[in-house]
């Protein structure tokens, strides 16, 4: 007897043309609106692939279908398979079993009126205050992800989570707070990687601070706003070194004629950071914040330990009240983030007097000892600098 097999629609195979089709366009014609629209309505088709995604993904870790193709884990099997890395694996996971009891978000997101990142807050608050919990209070969020970016809604569903589960909230905060951790390591290649997490309170409070030390940007300022960052923790460090007075800080050893520029000299060194470039070294002991001991070609000490900077406090007073500031053409950092700079280094003959000294922000003073911009005064009394 002849029996018709039902046909099998595959709508992944649909799918895929549609796309295809996307793909063939040529956008560069296109408005900037057209363009906007489509961008909201790819969002869309991405943010309810999710959902299906997640649909599908629980019922396969449900019954264990990784097993089959010999992974330990549904995450490890995405991670293999669908080129996860390992916390996106995870995340996809424990966002497909939430989903699976949160019929309302599951829906909103398979309909494409919420993101796949409403959803993870979601989900992620449901992993705080448990299914039950969280049960009678779904309709709330999956209203205000509708209304709400993602950092808003994770603001909300915080105060949700403290309403539904107070114990909870403090029990989280306490973890968070024993995650607390800094590595500070020093790379073979000579710089420093920094590593950690801090709490709500510390990371609010390192925020601020280096918001503090950054200020506006200047319209010369063609730094990355990740090396602004870099720049003001440093600058943390050394205005609290400077508060601190005298006492012993970082120390840079330096032979003499390093200084005075005779060739082949010995490297100059940094404890706890290693050789540094001789530019830097005339930089540091230009006027040094930091403790200069210079040594002869024996290695043996010739002055050490200078506990105040190179320039006098009296002297560095009257360059403050003549220069109000960095010097630099067109910069306006302040007194308290410059250091006097030698247009002549005092190892090379240079007098430390005001004639030849001018204040420079940390940042211009690298541009001229390492970046080779050169000083000099122009005829109406102004600093004038030429590039190398
Ligand atoms: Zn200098
Ligand atoms: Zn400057």
């Amino acid at each position: 007897m002849f029996v018709a097999l039902p046909t099998i629609s595959n709508p992944l195979a649909g799918l895929h043309a549609a796309i295809d089709e996307c793909r063939a366009e040529p956008v560069a014609h296109f408005t900037d609106g057209a363009l906007a629209e489509d961008l909201l309505e790819l969002r869309r088709a991405a943010d309810r692939l999710e959902a299906e995604f997640a649909r599908r993904l629980e019922r396969f870790d449900r019954s264990r279908g990784f097993a089959a193709e010999g992974a330990i884990s549904t995450a490890s099997w995405l991670r293999h398979r669908c080129g996860f890395s390992g916390a996106a694996a995870s995340e996809r996971v424990a966002v497909a079993r939430h989903l699976a009891q949160l019929p309302l978000t599951a829906d909103a997101l398979g309909r494409g009126e919420i993101g796949y990142d409403h959803a993870r807050v979601i989900t992620r608050t449901t992993k705080s205050v448990g299914d039950d919990a969280m049960r009678g209070a779904e309709h709330i969020l999956v209203d205000a992800a509708h209304r709400l970016d993602p950092a808003r809604l994770q603001v909300a569903a915080d105060h949700l989570r403290h309403y539904l589960a107070p114990e909870r909230t403090l029990h989280d905060a306490n973890v968070a707070h024993d995650r607390r951790a800094l590595f500070i390591s020093p790379l073979l290649d000579g710089v420093f990687r920094i590593d950690g997490q801090l709490d709500r309170e510390g990371g609010a409070c390192l925020q601020a601070a280096l918001e503090a030390l950054l200020g506006p940007r200047a319209t010369d300022d063609t730094r990355t706003p990740a090396q602004r960052r870099a720049d003001a923790l440093v600058e943390l460090a050394r205005q609290r070194m400077e508060a601190a007075g005298g006492r012993p800080h970082v120390t840079l050893i330096v032979a003499a004629e390093t200084l005075a520029g005779s060739g082949g000299a010995t490297a100059a060194e940094l404890d706890r950071a290693g050789v540094v470039p001789d530019q830097t070294a005339l930089r540091i002991s230009c006027d040094a914040a930091l403790s200069v001991v210079t040594v002869d070609g024996q290695g043996r000490t010739l002055e050490a330990g200078r506990a105040s900077r190179t320039v006098p406090p009296s002297l560095r007073r009257a360059l403050a009240a003549r220069d109000r500031g960095c010097r630099f053409p067109g910069c306006d950092r302040p007194v308290g983030w410059t250091d006097g700079h030698h247009l002549q280094h005092w190892a090379r003959g240079g007098a430390t007097r005001a004639n030849n000294l001018v204040l420079l922000c940390r940042r211009h003073h690298r541009i001229v000892h390492e970046g080779g911009w050169r000083l000099a005064w122009g005829e109406q009394g102004e600093l004038e600098a030429f590039p190398p």
